[in-house]
């Protein structure tokens, strides 16, 4: 075997990565919206570049406060802690069992949390970051309380539907100021509010628009969608903003005079990266540990999240970070576009969403991986539709992918007692069989180094396509009868290809990596191998294999319809 041409990749091997995917909102379960903007391309990426060795740490949690979550408490006349607890163990658990393996999953309600972003705020007060400014507010007499945006309902100034929210109206979409609202209620006790003066904290994000363009000319890898949102901000200039709340769930203002205050959650959300990395550090035994990504020039920063998040990671949440100075700036923001379900906008309100809970209940993990990967919207927004979803089980895993590995080691069983047959004289099919190999997981790697992970699935597919027709051509069914060494060589080959995909499978399939390995009775063989020795790994003449399971199964019509049928329908 040649060695492969040296890869020209833009991460080394023990190099420090630090990878973050959104924190997802702790006030309902996780969606298919959720996976295929943030968690899976985050976890291919992590499980590719562990293969590629990396020193790597992924990490997130649930994002714990804020008003939506206060709201639903009341309407459920329970604590907004029962609210979270609820919803973030229900995420915890979604999270195992499709495969997105955090190093750890934390929580923004715990006191380790609270004390960090406490600290970080007290760190850019004290530096004049953050200052004090007198607002005009709605202010319920009856409540006795000032009401956040969410807390106010009215007419729409423009559509004049009833029931507009103070931050923005559900009927025609717009965005809304609170004192925008003809005749605006409390929502609690629908009395007519006030206006009077308060004081909210204001973050100074004005003060480093020249250092963020500054910084983001230097990113000419970034995705345009984020460089042209950032771009947009920039020339509308920056303006300050305010970091405290009227509410009493959330992280106390640490200052005397904001008694009643909390930080608003857009604050303390993305310090929940580095706080779930400090409680990571301490569960392994090595408290300052943290310190070796968040504190290390060397490490790069990379925020996987959806296009709804591109403000605050991209400009806000670096600016932040710029002014406390001790961490690191992010070094990527792949951003994704959003999924839609049969072509309209998910809407977990109208129960318009497919929960991947409810998915999970009736299919395997990985065919919906594969489709998530395979149709991810990376660059525009992307459709999810049940039929497709078969149509991409059925034809692609389970006909091109499962269909190779299943009557290949069939076939083996059945004529050579289930053992490796011998790699003999290989012709120039087989060989081309083998570099084939070496290309793709080249193009792979390339592919997942620049974020591209519906490129690198589909080159994954491909490769099993070539594998395929291979098998066709050389027909060792005919070989069998005439030439017993031609054969054995074909299926040697074939088995080659199988151990190659038993580990370029793992970032995208990691479920039936590890069933294939299985099969090959190869332990460890996709985990502990890496990414570099993929084109040489070779099975030995011999070698016994382990049992044979089907890969991906067919998924009936009935099937693909009843979930149809459950769209837009009322939970029960
Ligand atoms: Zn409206
Ligand atoms: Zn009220």
């Amino acid at each position: 075997m040649q060695s492969m041409a040296e890869r020209n990749t833009s991460v080394d091997l023990g190099d420090k990565i630090l990878v973050t995917a959104a924190l997802p909102y702790a006030n309902g379960p996780l969606h298919l919206g959720h996976l295929a903007g943030a968690y899976i391309p985050a976890d291919v990426y992590v499980r590719y570049q562990r293969l590629r060795g990396a020193d790597i740490l992924f990490i997130c949690g649930s994002d714990e406060h804020g008003v939506p979550i206060t709201i639903r408490a009341d309407k459920e006349n329970v604590t907004p802690q029962a609210i979270v607890d609820r919803y973030h163990a229900m995420m915890q658990n979604s999270f195992d069992r499709i495969g997105v393996a955090f190093d750890n999953y934390s929580r923004t309600s715990l006191p380790l949390h609270h004390k960090i972003s406490q600290d970080i705020f007290l760190n850019l007060y004290h530096k004049g970051f953050i200052n004090e400014q007198s607002v005009r507010q709605y202010y319920c007499a009856t409540c006795n309380r000032f009401l956040p945006d969410r807390y106010i309902e009215g007419e729409c100034p423009h559509c004049h539907k009833q029931g507009a929210r103070g931050d923005q109206c559900e009927a025609c979409g717009r965005w809304l100021e609170p004192e925008q609202l003809i005749a605006p209620k409390c929502k609690v006790c629908g009395s007519s509010p006030e206006l009077r003066t308060t004081k909210h904290w204001y973050f100074r994000l004005s003060v480093f628009q020249k250092r963020l363009e500054e910084w983001q000319n230097s990113k000419a890898d970034w995705k345009n969608n984020v460089r042209e949102f950032c771009s947009g901000w920039f020339q509308e200039g920056l303006t300050d903003r305010p970091i405290t709340r009227d509410i009493d769930w959330g992280i106390p203002v640490p200052l005397p005079e904001a008694e009643g205050k909390v930080l608003y959650v857009w604050f303390d959300a993305p310090i929940g990266y580095i706080s779930s990395s400090v409680e990571w550090a301490q569960k392994q035994g090595t408290p300052e540990r943290w310190r070796d990504y968040w504190c290390n020039k060397n490490t790069r920063l990379i925020h996987f999240i959806g296009k709804d998040n591109i403000v605050f990671h991209a400009i806000v949440w670096p600016a932040t970070l710029m002014a406390h100075e001790e961490f690191i700036l992010p070094d990527q923001i792949p951003a994704n576009e959003f999924l839609n379900i049969e072509g309209k906008k998910i809407s977990t309100s109208r129960n318009w969403a497919v929960w991947v809970n409810e998915y999970l209940d009736v299919f395997p993990p990985d065919p919906l991986r594969y489709y998530l990967e395979a149709n991810a919207p990376e660059n525009k927004d992307a459709d999810f539709t049940w039929k497709d979803f078969q149509q991409r089980n059925n034809s692609e895993l389970a006909d091109v992918l499962g269909n190779l590995i299943n009557r290949s080691l069939s076939f083996i069983e059945k004529n050579f007692d289930a053992k490796v047959p011998s790699a003999g004289n290989l012709s120039d099919a087989d060989r081309a069989v083998l570099a084939a190999i070496g290309e793709s997981t080249q193009r792979i790697g390339a592919a997942l180094d620049s974020f591209q992970v519906r490129r690198a699935v589909g080159e994954l597919m491909d490769l099993a396509r070539i594998g395929n027709k291979y098998f066709n051509d050389e027909a060792p069914w005919k070989s069998l009868k005439i030439d017993r060494g031609r054969c054995a060589s074909t299926l040697n080959t074939t088995l080659q290809l199988q151990a190659a995909l038993a580990v370029l499978m793992e970032p995208f399939l990691p479920f039936s990596a590890e069933k294939l390995w299985r099969m090959l009775n190869a332990p460890g063989l996709h985990r502990n191998q890496r990414w570099s020795d993929i084109p040489n790994l070779r099975i030995s003449d011999g070698h016994p294999l382990g049992k044979r399971e089907i890969l991906f199964g067919k998924i009936e019509d009935e099937v693909i319809e009843a979930q149809i049928a459950k769209l837009g329908k009322p939970a029960n």
